[in-house]
């Protein structure tokens, strides 16, 4: 498979930082019930900060604006960041505010069930962005989701599209947007959840999915991917359209697949992959991170990713 060019993209995220507390349980406990877990792991998460590492681990220059809490998990986060060679210039301490918390069951099918408490997360605003605005507009490519305020994203969004950056969104958990958002969107990503709740249309299969990607095409995104799991990926152009089968492997925990894919299919990109085969190439790196339990300890670098494919 083509792996693209040696270009380094530079690649800015604004979104959330979260500490992951993955607890591995047989089965999901009903209401009220409490049950022995199989394994607990602190993990750092947050799908601004997975999708940053992922596409750090493919070999992207990438900044990050975030904010965290005045406490440990925001330090461990800090570092964490840190160590993946991702900039911080543009995290801010809200002194106020705890970090980010997501407290995840996984059961022994790899499915899982997730309670946030984003903290610091919804508090970044606009101002903090504005500050980044330099970073954002000297970037090749944005990439923003909803677990940090929608104003605050969509300033990010106006700002990379008054500079030419290509913006990469992934509206996760999805939410009401402002009208016209959709326009400035590049490489619109969500899974079938997400497009329901945006359309309106009960996305259950290929024909459900190819109408809601239309649907958001219509809305101005340039180019829909529309992620259902083991179930592969539609990717949708205007006047093309087409389905992705994904990558089989056994699965052990699904988190973080769709934020490596996020990352993974922004840096193909941006060594100039065609759409379909950034697809193909981070459909291996999100099937990869399947394969392992938690999120950024699961995430594969391009090393990783080259020998899976070959
Ligand atoms: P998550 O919230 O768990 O990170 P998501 O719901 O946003 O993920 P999915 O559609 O579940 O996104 O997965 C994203 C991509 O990850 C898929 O398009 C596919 O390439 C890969 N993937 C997910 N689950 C599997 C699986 N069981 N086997 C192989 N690939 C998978």
């Amino acid at each position: 498979m083509d792996v693209g060019n040696a270009v380094v993209p530079r690649v800015v995220v604004v979104g959330s930082v979260n500490m992951d507390l993955v607890f591995r349980t047989p089965r999901m406990p009903a209401p009220g019930e409490t049950i022995t877990g199989d394994g607990f792991q602190q993990v750092p998460g947050g799908k601004g900060a997975n999708q940053a590492v992922a596409a750090a681990r493919q070999g992207a220059a990438v900044g990050f604006v975030g904010m965290i809490g005045n406490d440990s998990f925001g330090q461990m986060a800090l570092e964490s960041l840190g160590r993946e060679g991702i900039a911080t210039t543009h995290m801010t301490t809200d002194l106020s505010a705890a970090s980010g918390v997501a407290g995840i069951f996984v059961d022994d099918h790899g499915e899982n069930s997730i309670v946030l408490a984003p903290g610091a997360n919804a508090v970044l605003s606009e101002a903090h962005v504005e500050a980044a605005a330099a970073a954002i507009g000297g970037a090749d490519y944005l990439i923003c989701q909803l677990e940090s305020p929608i104003a605050s994203v969509a300033r990010a969004i106006a700002i990379a599209r008054e500079h030419g950056v290509r913006v990469v969104f992934n509206p996760a958990p999805a939410a009401q947007l402002p009208d016209g958002l959709l326009a400035s969107v590049d490489y619109l990503i969500l899974n079938e959840t997400e497009a329901t709740q945006l359309t309106g249309l009960a996305v259950l299969d290929r024909a459900s999915a190819a109408e809601a990607a239309a649907a958001l095409l219509a809305r101005g995104a340039g180019a829909v991917l529309l992620t259902m799991g083991a179930g592969g990926v539609l990717v949708a152009t205007t006047g093309h359209e087409r389905f992705v089968p994904a990558v089989k492997v056994k699965a052990v925990d699904t988190t973080a697949a769709g934020d490596t894919f996020v990352g993974a299919l922004t840096v193909a990109i941006g060594r100039g992959l065609d759409l379909d085969d950034a697809v193909t190439q981070a459909q291996h790196a999100a099937a990869l991170t399947v394969t392992r339990m938690g999120a950024q300890t699961s995430i594969p670098t391009r090393a990783e990713l080259h020998e899976f494919i070959q």
